[in-house]
């Protein structure tokens, strides 16, 4: 395997070090070599975003944070790419919530699992749910391996966090009467339109922000949080981040 050395002082310092601890992830299985294309499909996407989190984006974040603290069995579905991406964090949403972790892949194998749980255990994680086939059960409406759930996760929630996912998947999810929330940067996708609350951001960056938003709303009351979650309208959101990405770009048209 090549190794790039990548200088402070390139412009694109930060998001070439991103594609290369993913291309190194990918060698070791944590990530799927489809998981490499949606990665630049989500940097295009965040191109247009301006690479900052936009306030329709805060406002998604605030409701989700809102639901995670009503929610009875939260959890956390982990994949190939979050967990490259983002596992110390994502490790501390799960603590801080606190939420289950489970692991749930499209292009599952036993040694993509292993090498995930690994990833995740190096960050700091105690439980990890969707590793044991004892505990595994089938989601009903989907065909992809995605249908392989644990007993003891989302089998039983009432919501899930499923961050850069399928479309098919949230579907199932949501036949099967979970609520969703979902990190996408790209507000077309099936996912992100069927979601109930969706971030349209990086998860590096939002996870961060999430967990921040979760700390602060944890003073809150029962019918504050109850307020934030149902004042929020997905649909709205997403049509407000198709207006903030149409307006950004007009205004990069006029200025050029
Ligand atoms: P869908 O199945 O929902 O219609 P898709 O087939 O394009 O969409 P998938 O590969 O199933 O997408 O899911 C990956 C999604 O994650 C993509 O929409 C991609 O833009 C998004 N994505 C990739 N990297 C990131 C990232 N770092 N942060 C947030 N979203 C990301
Ligand atoms: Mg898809």
């Amino acid at each position: 395997m090549i190794k790039i050395e990548v200088p402070d002082s390139h412009p694109r310092a930060k998001s070439i070090r991103v594609r290369e601890n993913l291309i190194e992830k990918c060698h070791q299985n944590v990530v799927a070599q489809a998981g490499l294309i949606a990665h630049g499909r989500g940097e295009a996407f965040d191109y247009l975003l301006g690479e900052i989190t936009i306030p329709p984006a805060q406002e998604s974040i605030r409701a989700a944070a809102a639901a995670f603290l009503l929610a009875k069995h939260p959890v956390l579905s982990v994949n190939g790419n979050v967990a490259a991406l983002c596992p110390k964090e994502i490790v501390l949403l799960s603590q801080t919530i606190p939420a289950k972790l489970e692991i749930n892949l499209f292009y599952r194998s036993q040694k993509r699992i292993k090498a995930i749980a690994k990833e995740l255990k190096m960050a700091g994680a105690s439980e990890i749910l969707g590793i044991e086939k004892k505990y595994s059960t089938q989601l009903k409406n989907l065909e992809s391996h995605r249908r392989i759930v644990d007993k003891r996760g989302i089998e039983i929630a009432d919501l899930v966090f499923v961050p850069l996912e399928d479309g098919d998947r949230t579907e199932a999810l949501i036949n099967n009467g979970k609520e969703v929330i979902t990190v996408d940067l790209n507000p077309l996708s099936r996912t992100a339109q069927k979601s109930h609350i969706t971030i349209v951001d990086n998860i590096i960056r939002c996870v961060p922000l999430f967990i921040n938003e979760i700390n602060l709303l944890k003073k809150s009351d029962m019918k504050t949080l109850k307020s934030i979650k149902t004042d929020f309208d997905n649909k709205k959101s997403i049509a407000k981040v198709l207006l903030h990405i149409t307006q950004q770009l007009s205004r990069m048209a006029e200025e050029s």
